[in-house]
């Protein structure tokens, strides 16, 4: 039978890393979340955010900016959370109202608070590989300790792994850090043909497609690991909402050696490795005040 991988559980692993990780160093961690605009789903994303921070025994500090805020004035206030040395993290919520570029807000976070893993200097040191001290996207961070949590380091290295999506926010990165796993990687998009022949032949497959049901059955090897990162909210012939995947769970599950469900798989890690990005943060940020003073 497929191992149907726990993500609440290995979440709250992390979140007791941290934890303990916390108060060893004997430093509070400062988040800054900033949401722009009252996006229904944004604000809860934020407010469990800024939740499970405190509960890590961080200090959160939450930015609830109204919708039409200036790219300036967002600027302003990240520049002054730069210099702010209790802020650690600093986390601007996406999608941003249109008035605002987000590429602009997102590169003038200082790179060692960008706890996203967006700035070009941490997207581009995950690329190279000198991943030591960089801060590496949550979501991609997170799929890869659940593909780990069900195969050894030995075991991922030279498996065929096909990412499917190719965005900044999960695609692409995810791409890199299976590569950094010595895995083969092909990441299939909007525009790839035959897409459904090159899946068959993954060991690994990681969906961030966000279309459900995209990938069938008929997609996948016998024996694959397949994450499914996909959150689709759909409603059932009931007239209920229901949120799942991209992946066929219930007629993949007979044919993989393991698979994420949704919800309960991608999902909770996501906000466990953003504060175990700032608890990092927070660690580096207090060694090289030691090494200055
Ligand atoms: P996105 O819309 O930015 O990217 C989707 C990707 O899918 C694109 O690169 C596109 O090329 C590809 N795609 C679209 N149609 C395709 C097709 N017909 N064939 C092959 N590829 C196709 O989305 P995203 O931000 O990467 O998110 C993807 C999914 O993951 C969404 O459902 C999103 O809600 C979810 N997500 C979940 C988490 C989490 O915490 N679990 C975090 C981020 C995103």
């Amino acid at each position: 039978d497929a191992v149907i991988i726990d993500g609440k559980q290995v979440a709250a692993d992390v979140i007791e890393s941290v934890k303990s990780r916390r108060a060893m160093a004997d430093i509070v961690p400062g988040l800054a979340v900033i949401l722009v605009g009252n996006n229904a789903a944004s604000s809860v994303y934020v407010r469990n955010k800024s939740a499970k921070a405190e509960e890590c025994g961080f200090a959160s500090q939450q930015f609830d900016l109204p919708v039409d805020t200036s790219e300036q004035e967002v600027l302003e206030l990240i520049n002054s959370l730069n210099n702010d040395t209790n802020i650690h993290g600093i986390l601007v919520q996406l999608p941003l109202p249109k008035q605002i570029d987000s590429h602009q807000v997102i590169q003038s976070i200082a790179p060692e608070k960008d706890v996203d893993g967006f700035h070009y200097l941490n997207t581009g040191k995950l690329t190279t590989g000198d991943t030591n001290d960089a801060l590496v996207p949550c979501t991609p961070a997170g799929s890869i300790q659940l593909i780990k949590s069900v195969m050894g380091a030995s075991e991922l290295s030279g498996k065929h792994a096909v990412v499917v999506g190719r965005s900044n926010i999960v695609g692409k990165p995810m791409a890199s850090l299976l590569l950094q796993e010595n895995c083969t990687v092909t990441v299939i998009h909007s525009r790839t043909n035959n897409p459904g022949e090159i899946c068959r032949q993954a060991d690994i497959v990681v969906a961030a497609v966000g279309i459900p049901n995209f990938i069938k059955e008929d997609w996948i090897k016998q024996g694959a690991v397949v994450i499914d990162v996909g959150i689709n909210r759909i409603t059932t012939d009931e007239g209920k909402t229901k949120l799942v995947g991209d992946v066929d769970f219930e007629n993949v599950r007979s044919k993989v050696s393991a698979i994420t469900p949704v919800p309960g798989g991608v999902g909770p890690m996501t906000i466990s490795m953003l504060m175990q990005n700032t608890l990092d943060a927070a660690i580096r940020g207090k060694s090289l005040i030691t090494k200055e003073s």
